[in-house]
């Protein structure tokens, strides 16, 4: 199966052959089909990194995206959640490198940082991390109504971390109920497995 056959759009299709990326990988070939169909469905993926995981949610999410109005355009429609500014920082980078031939994609950080804060984060992509996002969400910076897919990266070590599980969960209750769901994690021990059934309900699951 090629990039061609998935049905995704010639300007994302140009990123891909900018990026070099000629042909899915194993994850990309799996979880993308899945991702892409229509109505949505939750997805729950055990993946190590250095599967092309990152370039599997970041497909569905440029696929979803609606930046035909100025409206549109300024309203967050798809937020990933990572464990680290690093990692939120390089998601953000693989998101705007492949979607580089669309028009009028941007994608915002929502990450710890120095100095002054734009009163409006508006992207059609936000990327952060979980206390950061729920702080911007709840001063009304990042607004949630158009959200429609929600990506947890790196689950097993979002759990190992101090609260962020949690915040994640937080997060999560204050966007529409009719998101997407798309939770990764590198391992599936069982506290992980009970988060991600809790976090990604009803999801079709993938393993490498
Ligand atoms: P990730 O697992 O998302 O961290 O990706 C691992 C590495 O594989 C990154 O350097 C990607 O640029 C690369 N990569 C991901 N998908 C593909 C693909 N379909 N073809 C070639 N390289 C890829």
């Amino acid at each position: 199966k090629s990039f061609e056959d998935l049905g995704l759009s010639p300007e994302i299709l140009q990123g891909l052959v900018a990026m070099k990326f000629l042909k899915p990988s194993k994850i990309q070939e799996r979880a993308l089909p899945l991702l892409l169909n229509n109505p949505p469905t939750n997805m729950i993926g055990q993946s190590q990194s250095g599967t092309g995981k990152t370039a599997a949610f970041t497909l569905n999410i440029l696929s979803r995206l609606q930046l035909d109005t100025e409206e549109n355009r300024k309203a967050p429609q798809a937020l990933v959640l990572a464990p680290s500014r690093e990692l939120a920082r390089q998601i953000g980078g693989v998101i705007t490198e492949m979607g580089r031939f669309m028009e009028h994609l941007s994608v915002g950080m929502a990450v710890p940082m120095e100095g002054k804060r734009p009163s409006r984060l508006e992207h059609p992509v936000v990327c952060g991390t979980p206390g950061t996002v729920m702080d911007l969400i709840k001063k009304r910076i990042l607004i949630t109504n158009k959200l429609k897919v929600l990506v947890l990266d790196e689950a097993d070590n979002m759990l190992d971390q101090q609260g962020l599980g949690d915040q994640c969960i937080r997060v999560k209750a204050l966007l529409p109920k009719t998101v997407q769901v798309v939770l990764f994690s590198a391992t599936f021990d069982d506290h992980i497995r009970h988060y991600a059934a809790k976090f990604a309900p009803n999801a079709n699951e993938i393993a490498l």
